[in-house]
């Protein structure tokens, strides 16, 4: 049958997206400190109720957005969070100011937003997709 093959994949992908989400405590998601280090432009670090210490730069979580502009981006050209896009070819060199927030937004209790200085703004960093996402030392070792 043809169409067994198309639905052997649909479930594995489901199989694979369902993996990836077990609930994570409510202590490792809850932030007691956050500081997003505007001033110094060096990134965001997050105290939660667990004791961990999470930290990522600004330039890390720019290229993490998570709206589904960015997303869908990402997923077509298999880049994971945090990587930046392959620059175009371009016969000259040009210095590009590094992105940083020029706001960061609480939204309710359980996100942030922020405003770029490339203009972008859509992404809600939910504290559960910064947790899974930390990069910390601990955690982004292999
Ligand atoms: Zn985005
Ligand atoms: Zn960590």
């Amino acid at each position: 049958m043809s169409h067994e093959g198309i639905r052997i994949v649909s479930e594995e992908q489901a199989r694979r997206e369902d993996g990836g989400h077990e609930k994570l405590p409510p202590d490792a998601v809850t932030p007691v400190k956050v500081r997003v280090k505007k001033t110094e432009g060096t990134g965001v670090e997050i105290d939660w109720k667990d004791g961990h210490r999470s930290t990522w730069t600004f330039l890390w979580l720019r290229h993490a957005c998570p709206c589904a502009t960015c997303y869908e981006d990402r997923e077509q050209t298999g880049r994971p969070p945090g990587v930046a896009k392959p620059k175009e070819k371009t016969p000259l060199v040009m210095y590009e100011a590094p992105v940083k927030p020029l706001e960061a937004t609480q939204v309710g209790k359980y996100a942030l937003k922020f405003k770029w200085s490339d203009g972008h703004e859509s992404g809600i960093y939910s504290w559960e997709y910064l947790r899974r996402m930390c990069q910390c030392a601990v955690c982004t070792k292999p």
